[in-house]
């Protein structure tokens, strides 16, 4: 369920409003708002990108939609474009952590059997390794 907040970025008093598809309990929403920290390689009006938690690969980022979508199976043909430009962002901050030669997966897990294990849809970049095909 979507449910579009909008809410007071009040935690010292501050009247900032943010306007986020905010999702109660995902931590990706919760990195959007600033309620959680992130390494953040880019930011605009529509998308964030940050570097993963738990990497495994020597180069490994996150970009996610600001707008709150389950997963590639719910997305509806409206954010097809936002996607789009989601993969380009993802691609220019590739080159920039020195991936452009050698390259490396732009990977999106979806629901039980892509083992997605956040709820909030983001692309994977990752590079800086070979890495192995198939997947487990
Ligand atoms: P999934 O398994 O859903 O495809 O990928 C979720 C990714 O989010 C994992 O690679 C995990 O390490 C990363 N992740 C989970 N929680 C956080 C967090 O709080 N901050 C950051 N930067 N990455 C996170
Ligand atoms: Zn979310």
């Amino acid at each position: 369920m979507l449910e579009v907040n909008r809410i007071k970025k009040g935690l010292s008093g501050s009247s900032k409003l943010c306007y986020n598809n905010h999702m109660n309990g995902c931590i990706f929403c919760k990195i959007i708002a600033g309620e959680l920290p992130s390494n953040k390689l880019y930011e605009d009006d529509e998308m964030l990108a940050f570097l993963d938690i738990n990497p495994v690969a020597p180069v490994h980022f996150l970009v996610i939609p600001k707008k709150h979508i389950n997963n590639m199976l719910e997305l509806e043909a409206g954010d097809a474009a936002l996607v789009g430009r989601m993969f380009h962002k993802a691609q220019e901050l590739a080159k920039q952590q020195g991936c452009e030669e050698r390259g490396g997966r732009f990977v999106i897990n979806a629901k039980s059997d892509g083992l997605q294990s956040v709820d909030h849809l983001h692309i994977h970049f990752l590079g800086g390794r070979a890495l192995g095909w198939p997947p487990g």
